[in-house]
């Protein structure tokens, strides 16, 4: 079963058999290119390049493999006039690539031996390849893995976003409390991408709309922007699993059309003359470092407009060169909106339709409708995004008068068919009337697309009844669910390729192309045999871990220990406060009985907070102190230790995820969308404790109940009891620990500099617990201590651990890409078993 859902197949590929090791005259040829590129490329030669240059030099001729197939994969989709999918998102979190194609392109060891025979390290290059971390977390982190999958089943996509000149911050704990820095992925060059300066398009802002007559009493609008932004495009190619097939990520980068006024600067005036450049220019400058929640600005507006005005374009450009008629859109083009960031397409598609390419109303909105879908990522009334109807009227004048136009149409359908409901007609109004007239883009998205989709089977039932309850009513056949996945090219192969070689042992060969036959190590999952190699495996990776953290944090813990491992956004709906309330008793109880047959602990958090979120700041802060405290303590020397590893990325979670005993995936329920951390742990066979929330609900039921410690308020329960007042002060009074645990942080037991330092976190616990830490506070503990259970019995832990592993294929990012494919965009996979 790779992808148990009935695609429309392309051909079977010819190679489905692991590639043989090495073979010798490859690495001399690759041995030989790589001292090309130093030389010519680079400009170093051998006796002096850094690991940096040898990186670069192995990059680029790892490229040069990679546009080989590139410009075939190009070629086919024009000669067979395949149908394309556009992936718009705002945010691609790819992290470093240098691994990733060398896998995909089974030139690992080839390449290890070449850079072996020049006295060069792979293992080290790799480390000094900077991580490309345009996103912040897990919808950016979907949409790499989605163009991952989409390159490995032969789909002609593109990704399109911005190509920021600084990702999201580089985190550096200063005293235990955050800190932001620029990050500069780009300071050494990106050997990866490929500048197009003959690809650029003109952006327009502002400026008027003048109604021109055309003959007749026929009117046109035509748009007179004040200003232009010039995109200027960058490709970077994605290669997919055994180098089958390669797509292009398109990345925008803004510039100003006109570099400097000449006259403003002759004069003297040099700020003056570079004014428009920099107002220009700051659009593809820096990631908004906001998570689940919108940015709000005008600068936001101006990115999502930018990269949406310049990738539609350029697709339609495509398809018109190719097909010939923009009519023909629907059928060869697919514009996947990863979430509502991109969803000014629905307006920029009807202007372009109708005032360039003179397409009557009803026409255009039919193509822009099958154009078109929409991926929600959050159900958070507040999270969804507006904007002030005066900024859009003063940034998109025309785009504005396009919305008011769908609206009036739409109101007018809705008040046909539904007579007399005016709250229906407030609720699925483009424009929010109340708190200051506003646009809602989650509405425009939904209206505009002709499949809505949730991430999760949970989040997407939830979908109908809250967010888009109204919209339900009327177009219940758009919405539908795509559980999320992940690639298991990166989260398996090249994380872990210890446990990948173990697999490829008891599996088969054919795990590497089909993830549903990991399901035979089900079977063997009670060996004791196949026991001591899991625990060998996980063993050799907690190490490496270990090593990490004396290296990073001067903190010695002991391999053999349980790594309990959180690694997530810090957000309070992700309740990392939860787990530290946790490891605060739980050191309590250590410390009281410390002969006790104790499973040995190291808490492991890392996470970034959005820079203006203070109460995640002060979760990062009190995990730091809780360590300082518990890691200084004799009495629980051997038994717990506690570690928040900072400036969480993707390579980091490479090092962390493999090193896993267990995955914390504790949100309150009916709050995370699907996440997907959570499948990348327990594909590498840590076991997970987690609400039934998200795709945590589709986990248990692969896993089984009995591999997976489950706890908690269920979505409905959350909603009951928040309805219903949330009683803090009866759950504290019933827990016989939470309330020694918070009076301990509300006196300062961990902040003896400054005893009200948590005074904001423990009010809102006690009076306003919105998260509902306190009610869950005790089945969590009790999971807990069913973790210590079961980790204290070595043959049921392994067990539970291969059960696990054995029943994860299902959410390979293939499987979901295959249901895309077959279910929104009409587009044939490969089949790659
Ligand atoms: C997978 C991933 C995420 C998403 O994690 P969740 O636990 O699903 O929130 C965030 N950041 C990075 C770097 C990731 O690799």
């Amino acid at each position: 079963m790779t992808v148990e859902v009935e695609s429309k197949m392309l051909d079977k590929p010819e190679t489905t058999t692991r590639a043989p090791s090495a073979a010798g005259d490859d690495v001399a040829k690759f041995r030989t290119a790589v001292i090309a590129k130093l030389t010519y490329a680079v400009g170093k030669n051998p006796a002096a390049a850094s690991d940096r240059d040898w990186f670069l030099a192995t990059a680029f001729a790892t490229r040069d493999r990679i546009v080989d197939r590139w410009v075939t994969s190009t070629r086919q989709t024009y000669s067979e006039g395949r149908k394309r999918v556009y992936y718009l998102s705002l945010e691609f979190l790819i992290g470093r690539l240098l691994f990733d194609a060398l896998t995909n392109l089974e030139m690992l060891e080839t390449v290890r031996a070449a850079l072996g025979d020049l006295g060069v390290d792979l293992d080290r290059l790799r480390q000094v390849e900077p991580d490309a971390a345009l996103g912040n977390g897990g919808l950016g982190r979907l949409a790499a893995c989605f163009m991952d999958s989409m390159a490995t089943l032969s789909i002609a996509a593109y990704g399109y976003g911005i190509r920021y000149d600084h990702g999201l911050f580089r985190q550096v704990i200063k005293n235990g409390w955050q800190q932001e820095y620029p990050e500069d992925w780009l300071s050494f060059g990106n050997p990866w991408e490929f500048e197009r300066p003959e690809v650029t398009y003109d952006v327009g802002f502002g400026g008027s709309v003048e109604a021109v007559a055309v003959g007749g009493d026929r009117k046109k609008q035509v748009w007179h922007p004040a200003e232009q932004v010039e995109a200027v495009a960058y490709d970077t190619p994605i290669v997919g699993w055994r180098g089958r097939h390669v797509n292009t990520l398109r990345l925008w980068s803004a510039r100003a059309t006109d570099p400097l006024r000449l006259d403003a600067f002759n004069q003297g005036d040099h700020m003056g003359a570079l004014a428009d450049q920099v107002k220009a220019e700051a659009i593809s400058k820096v990631l908004y470092p906001s998570d689940a929640t919108p940015a709000g600005q005008e600068l936001r507006l101006r990115q999502e407009y930018f990269f949406t005005a310049a990738s539609l374009h350029d697709l339609i450009r495509r398809h018109v060169d190719t097909f010939g008629d923009v009519r023909s859109l629907p059928d060869k083009a697919s514009i996947q909106l990863n979430d509502t960031h991109p969803s000014i397409a629905v307006a920029e598609l009807m202007r372009v339709l109708i005032d360039e390419h003179d397409i009557e109303w009803a026409q255009a909105w039919d193509i822009t409708n099958r154009t078109i879908s929409y991926t929600n990522h959050t159900l958070l009334p507040e999270a969804l995004e507006t904007w002030p109807v005066p900024l859009m009227e003063r940034v998109l004048p025309r785009h504005m008068q396009i919305i008011y136009l769908i609206n009036a149409l739409h109101i007018e359908s809705v008040r046909k068919a539904f007579p007399g409901d005016d709250a229906l007609l407030s609720s699925v109004s483009l424009i929010q009337e109340d708190h200051g007239r506003r646009v809602r883009m989650g509405n425009l998205a939904f209206l505009g697309s002709h499949s809505i989709n949730g991430v999760a089977a949970l989040h997407s039932e939830l979908m109908k009844t809250t967010v888009f309850k109204d919209f339900y009513r009327i177009y219940p056949e758009r919405m539908n669910n795509k559980t999320n996945g992940i690639t298991f090219r990166r989260w398996l192969n090249e994380a872990n390729p210890a446990l990948t070689n173990l697999l490829v042992e008891t599996c088969g060969p054919e795990v590497l192309d089909d993830p549903g036959a990991l399901k035979k190590l089900e079977a063997m999952a009670g060996d004791s045999a196949l026991h001591d190699k899991l625990a060998a495996v996980r063993r050799q990776n907690k190490v490496a871990l270990s090593r990490l953290i004396r290296d990073r944090l001067d903190i010695k813990v002991n391999p053999g220990a349980l790594f309990d491992v959180q690694i997530k956004r810090i957000h309070e709906y992700k309740r990392q406060l939860l787990n530290v309330l946790e490891t605060i008793a739980l050191y309590d109880a250590m410390r009281a009985n410390p002969a006790k047959a104790w499973a040995p602990r190291v808490k492991i958090f890392s996470g970034k907070a959005a820079a203006s979120y203070h109460m995640a700041k002060l979760i990062i802060k009190l995990a730091n102190d809780v360590a300082k405290v518990v890691n200084d303590d004799p009495t629980v020397r051997d038994l717990l230790k506690v570690v928040f590893l900072p400036n969480y990325n993707v390579s980091l979670a490479e090092v962390i995820i493999p090193a896993a005993d267990l995955s914390e995936q504790i949100s309150t329920a009916g709050m995370e969308a699907s996440g997907t951390g959570n499948m990348k742990m327990a594909l590498n066979g840590a076991l997970t404790i987690g609400t039934l929330d998200g795709a945590n609900v589709e986990i248990k039921e692969h896993v089984g109940d009995d591999n997976i410690f489950i706890f908690g308020l269920t979505a409905q329960e959350v909603e009951d009891r928040r309805a219903a007042g949330i009683d803090e002060a009866g759950a504290i009074a019933a827990s016989p620990h939470l309330g020694e645990v918070l009076d301990a942080v509300a006196g300062g037991v961990f902040s003896p500099d400054e005893p009200d330092r948590y005074k904001p976190l423990v009010d809102a616990l006690r009076h306003h617990d919105y998260f509902l830490v306190t009610p869950d506070f005790d089945s969590y503990w009790d999971a807990q201590r069913r973790v210590d259970a079961l980790w204290n019995n070595r043959p049921g832990w392994w067990t539970a651990s291969a059960i696990n592993t054995a029943n994860m294929g299902w959410f390979s990012s293939d499987r979901t890409i295959s249901e895309y494919a077959r279910d929104i965009w009409h587009v044939p996979v490969l089949q790659t078993r």
